[in-house]
């Protein structure tokens, strides 16, 4: 019975979905080992350093990936980080196929003047700084000043706003790291502006995390109920509105018309803002926006600009994938067709191969739809290349599946004390002695 080898790189959704999608696609005639790779001692991906704390039903996938994991033909092989530890080219001959599944971490540049400035972050270090990524818990957030400014208008920015704007006591109860729950306590900021460089019919928020927005107990929710109803008007201009716009712009309604509770905390968005220059003196201390309006259904700068003043800037507008060598990126992502990586047996899943895209379960499609083309291309005899272990280098303290259940139980079990679903360790060797 042909036993195929399988590599899968990146312990996030899009990886454990590939091992999902290759385990159920398994028959009498067809079983897969599977052995993943994963850089951090911590899984997940960013189930666990992406997801809003606040968003906790969104993580429950994670009991998905375990039961994967269980199967007794899957191996974990956690802090050991291909390109470096291990390279690409030892792994290749050594499995039937590869499957990269290593996301995109590097937030995309502004590329304006001053968004080198202290106070100027990307999303791609804010969000794992507040969800406990070892590699980004010295970020400096300044949070001295009383405003934020986030630039962006998709899901990725809300979760930075809202993450500025709640009362912080309602993080308390979550696995916000915890040294991002104490900065957060202590901040000052009170007005979080949302720039958005189109119009709202534009915007990339989809309507549940709108809707969710007037809910919000100590934070009041503004935009202009006048932007509101020029966008629908536009909207219509347009031609049939297409149902996501129309259930976004039914959210925007209700959130003009829910009234203001005079919270001393806002969210303030603000459309056809275009960020043109970060200012500031050592710091971020004002952001210039261009003022765009829609004519004939195209963006037009009018050339006037608009200041906001605040230390604290985030732009949260994509990201593009971080390199790892052996591995050829184009666009921000692993170069690839459909999946495959032509002339080799690498292919790749999730924001890795089609971009920061889709939701969560977007990679489980993916995932399914490259194990298709996997199981295809597959020769008939099984490679038999050998095991893996014997490259790994023997300083690397590996964390196994075992290793992770430790780490993950004793995190849920500190947690368990204050009321909290876990506590997350956030220095790697803390992580490591505790998978001992
Ligand atoms: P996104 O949805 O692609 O939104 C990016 C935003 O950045 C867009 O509004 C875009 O505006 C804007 N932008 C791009 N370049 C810009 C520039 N130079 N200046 C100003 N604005 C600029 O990306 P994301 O928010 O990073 O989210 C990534 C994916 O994760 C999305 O599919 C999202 O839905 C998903 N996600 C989901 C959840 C959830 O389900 N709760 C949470 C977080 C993330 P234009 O449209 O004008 O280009």
């Amino acid at each position: 019975m042909p036993h195929y080898k399988i590599a899968i790189v990146g312990a996030g959704p899009a990886g454990y979905f590939t091992a999902q999608a290759l385990q159920s696609a398994q028959s009498e005639d067809l079983i897969f080992s599977i052995d993943m790779f994963e850089r951090l001692p911590t899984m997940w991906g960013l189930v666990r350093s992406g997801v809003a704390p606040d968003h906790p039903k969104i993580k429950s996938v994670s009991k998905v990936f375990e039961k994967i994991a269980s199967d007794p033909n899957f191996r974990l092989f956690g802090n050991v980080e291909v390109g470096k530890d291990i390279d690409i080219e030892e792994i290749c001959p050594r499995y039937d196929a590869v499957v990269m599944c290593t996301g995109s971490s590097i937030g995309r540049k502004l590329g304006i003047p001053g968004e080198e400035l202290p106070g100027s972050l990307s999303a791609a270090e804010f969000v794992p700084w507040y969800n406990g990524h070892p590699d980004y818990v010295n970020v400096k957030v300044p949070l001295d000043g009383d405003t934020a400014v986030i630039i962006g208008a998709g899901n990725v920015a809300m979760d930075c706003a809202r993450i500025l704007a709640l009362n912080p006591t309602e993080l308390d109860s979550t696995d916000t790291a915890l040294h991002a729950l104490a900065a957060l306590h202590a901040s000052n900021i009170r007005k979080v502006y949302i720039a958005g460089r189109r119009g709202p019919e534009h915007a990339a928020f989809t309507s549940p995390e709108l809707r969710e927005l007037p809910k919000l107990e100590h934070t009041d929710v503004v935009i202009d109920a006048t932007e509101v109803h020029d966008a629908h008007e536009r909207a219509l201009a347009a031609g049939e509105i297409e149902k996501h716009t129309a259930a976004n712009l039914e959210a925007w309604r209700l959130i003009a018309e829910h009234p203001r509770a005079g919270h001393e905390r806002s969210m303030e968005f603000h459309f056809l803002s275009a960020p043109k220059e970060i200012r500031g003196n050592g710091r971020v201390e004002e952001v210039i926006f261009g003022i765009n309006e829609i004519r004939a259904g195209k963006v037009v700068d009018t050339g006037e600009t608009r200041s906001i003043k605040t230390n604290l800037v985030i732009s949260a507008i994509g990201y593009h994938s971080d390199y790892i060598k052996g591995v050829s990126f184009r666009d921000g992502k692993v170069e690839n067709d459909n999946g495959r990586v032509l002339g080799t047996n690498i292919y790749t899943v999730g924001w890795a191969k089609r971009g920061p895209s889709g939701v969560i379960g977007t990679n489980k499609s993916d995932a399914a739809d490259v194990v298709k083309l996997l199981i295809e291309d597959l020769d008939p005899e099984p490679k038999n290349g050998g095991d893996i272990t014997v490259v790994i280098p023997l300083s690397i303290p590996i964390i196994d599946q075992t290793g992770w259940t430790k780490i993950n139980e004793a995190e849920i079990a500190a947690g368990v004390v204050v009321g909290k679903p876990r506590i997350k360790e956030v220095v790697i060797p803390e992580l490591i002695s505790l998978a001992e």
